[in-house]
């Protein structure tokens, strides 16, 4: 599975949980634990890794982060866990635990896993792309994940490519984005984004499952919620496919089980990108939860 031949201990840090395992060179996962994650407390979250990770003293930690930790300076940025924003994460748990220590970002060990035992496997070029509560994602070129400009790469779903356009505001779905910017895919990609767009269509408040399972059922309004969503969606999936060259587009995230929609979307981005491709682009993890320890594996 990879040059090391020794298990890593893993873990992949969310804003609710830490799932914890033992990753062996074969890819197989043994003592599999989850912790919740204190978010709050720095020295909480750090004695909660060194707990998890005591009796296995001899193995290497690598971290698949819901957040980023800067290539460069070491520094991370973790919204949904506070306590170690700004902090050097690897550094810290350096000074008590004595062994390696990587750490990266979720989406990037999610593309990572794919590229190498999942649905990316048998490509070059994978662009891993998470459509969770909002959405993300990781390049993995020629087999190797691409980690510079802090981080960032890979992540698609930021920049604005819905226009922002006063008096327009009823005719083009653009919304105010986390990370600074207007209209963003991530503003209306992830399961918040497509409750957000159904909302701006007309719709009732409704979960982005009540939103699909509408959509399924031939509700006109959920229908064109679908169709505004697989074609903004699709649209910058097409650039990043242009532009990368993926010829693979695993796909995590929440919405992921909706294949239906990763179908649609497929289809829809496939029309839209500059090479002939009969083959699928856009498919289903095929690693499912387990992609994140196997991704921090290969770090
Ligand atoms: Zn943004």
């Amino acid at each position: 599975m990879t040059p090391q031949t020794k298990p890593v201990f893993c873990a992949d840090i969310g804003g609710s949980f830490i799932d914890c395992a033992i990753v062996r060179h074969d890819g197989t996962i043994a003592d599999r634990q989850k912790l919740p994650t204190p978010i709050h407390d720095l020295d909480m979250f750090l004695a909660t890794l060194e707990e998890a990770t005591a009796i296995h003293d001899d193995l290497d930690l690598h971290i698949a982060l819901a957040g980023l930790q800067d290539p460069e300076s070491g520094i991370c940025t973790a919204a949904n866990i506070p306590c170690i924003n700004g902090v050097q994460l690897a550094r810290r748990l350096s000074s008590t635990l004595d062994r390696t220590i990587r750490i990266g970002n979720d989406a990037d060990c999610f593309a990572l896993a794919e590229a190498r035992m999942g649905a990316g496997r048998s490509h070059r070029n994978v662009l891993g792309i998470i459509l969770g509560t909002g959405v993300g994602g990781g390049l993995v070129l020629d087999g190797r994940l691409i980690t510079s400009a802090g981080g960032l790469t890979g992540e698609w779903g930021h920049g604005p490519v819905i226009p922002h356009l006063p008096g327009m505001e009823s005719h083009i779905p653009c919304f105010p984005c986390g990370c600074g910017q207007w209209g963003c895919i991530d503003t209306i990609g992830g399961a918040r984004g497509l409750e957000r767009l159904h909302a701006w269509n007309g719709g009732e408040k409704a979960d982005s499952r009540a939103i699909l399972a509408a959509w399924r059922q031939g509700d006109p309004l959920a229908r064109r919620t679908i169709e505004h969503y697989v074609t903004y969606v699709s649209a910058a999936l097409a650039l990043a496919v242009n532009l990368t060259g993926a010829t693979i587009l695993p796909v995590g995230g929440g919405l992921s089980n909706a294949h239906d929609l990763i179908e649609a979307l497929d289809h829809a981005t496939k029309k839209r990108i500059l090479r002939d491709a009969d083959a699928t682009l856009l498919t289903p993890s095929r690693l499912g939860s387990d992609a994140g320890l196997l991704g921090a594996a290969f770090l």
